[in-house]
């Protein structure tokens, strides 16, 4: 088999990967748990096991990572939500002696949608991942925004509700992260029905539940908003998506996209939820022209194609970095 490419997905719970063929076409996938410790360990072998023992017959590897990142070590440094908090990526693949280049998670993503997917024919993209956590990626012109240590884009940190006193795990409050993603719904519901006096003589679950001192999951939040709970219905369709709509036409104002790409496991389980909820505030926040709005066709396979697509096409603004991963010794 010559020529392959593999692309690896490093996500705060399971890292993934993927072989794929120079057009872009997915041959196999493997997805493991985060280890608890010999991460580097754990990535090579990851590597060797996608690539069939191969690694001879793969041009380059790709990786899209949680972050913080430090690019110039090409690393990840005191991630919020991982079992290990600092780990290297581009040696240990280097020491495999594969090419590798790397970028934040929702970079890489926003990269795949260019390179292999919805986004192709765009020079002007965001893409948007609303899932345990809350991220972006950019390109403007064709080029992918990188920043000083590969975290442009931070848009999960964007105060999108200054009385909000939900904490994201960044530490700030007010976060569009920290109120509308997986992790932080629950403590944003809680907070929303707490302030309001929502729960007072409603018969809800959800309610029972915030009484008994238990934080209803976003899927039983969404779940009881389907069946018609009227303190879920309150909470998503005048709260929730208000906030979505607040993020995303910040992003959008900042940006100018002319495709808006959505994913995350939030997102695409409710996608109806967000086209409706997002479409109603949206312009009302809005100040350049709206873009068209799309879900991911990747589904939760984009991060590996992502991952791929900087193997198979490195981004220009990766390039020095990709030099300093890959120099012999
Ligand atoms: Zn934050």
């Amino acid at each position: 088999m010559a020529g392959v490419y593999i692309g690896i997905d490093i996500g705060a719970t399971f890292l993934r990967a993927g072989l794929f063929t120079g057009d872009g076409r997915l041959v196999r996938k493997i997805k493991r748990e985060f280890p608890r410790e010999g991460f580097s360990e754990a990535l090579k072998s990851l590597v060797i096991d996608i690539a069939g023992g191969r690694v001879d017959s793969v041009v380059a590897v790709g990786v899209g990572s949680i972050g913080p990142l430090d690019l110039l070590r090409g690393s990840v440094v005191n991630t919020p939500n991982a079992p290990i908090k600092n780990f290297e990526i581009a040696r240990p693949i280097r020491e495999l002696g594969l090419k590798v280049i790397l970028a934040n998670d929702a970079a890489a993503s926003a990269w795949g949608e260019y390179v292999l997917g919805l986004g192709r024919g765009f020079d002007n993209i965001l893409y948007i991942t609303i899932s345990t956590g809350l991220g972006g990626g950019v390109i403007v012109d064709g080029n992918l925004l990188v920043g000083k240590d590969g975290n442009a884009h931070e848009i999960g940190h964007i105060v999108v509700d200054y009385s909000s006193r939900v904490r994201c795990g960044c530490g700030g409050i007010g976060h569009w992260e920290g109120i509308a993603s997986g992790a932080n719904i629950p403590r944003s519901f809680a907070e929303y029905v707490k302030e309001r006096g929502l729960c007072g003589d409603i018969g809800s679950w959800l309610c029972e539940e915030l009484s008994a001192g238990r934080y209803p999951k976003p899927e039983d939040i969404f779940k009881h908003y389907y069946i018609g709970d009227p303190v879920a219905s309150k909470y998503i369709d005048d709260y929730l998506m208000v906030i979505n709509a607040a993020g995303i036409a910040s992003a959008i104002n900042v940006y100018d996209p002319e495709i808006l790409i959505l994913g995350g496991s939030v997102a695409l389980n409710n996608r109806e939820v967000f086209i409706r909820g997002i479409g109603r505030y949206l312009d009302k926040y809005l100040t350049v022209r709206r873009p068209k709005i799309v879900f991911t066709g990747f589904e939760d396979n984009v991060g590996i194609y992502g991952a791929a697509a900087l193997a198979i096409r490195t981004p220009s603004t990766l390039a020095k970095y990709a030099e300093i991963w890959n120099k012999n010794g």
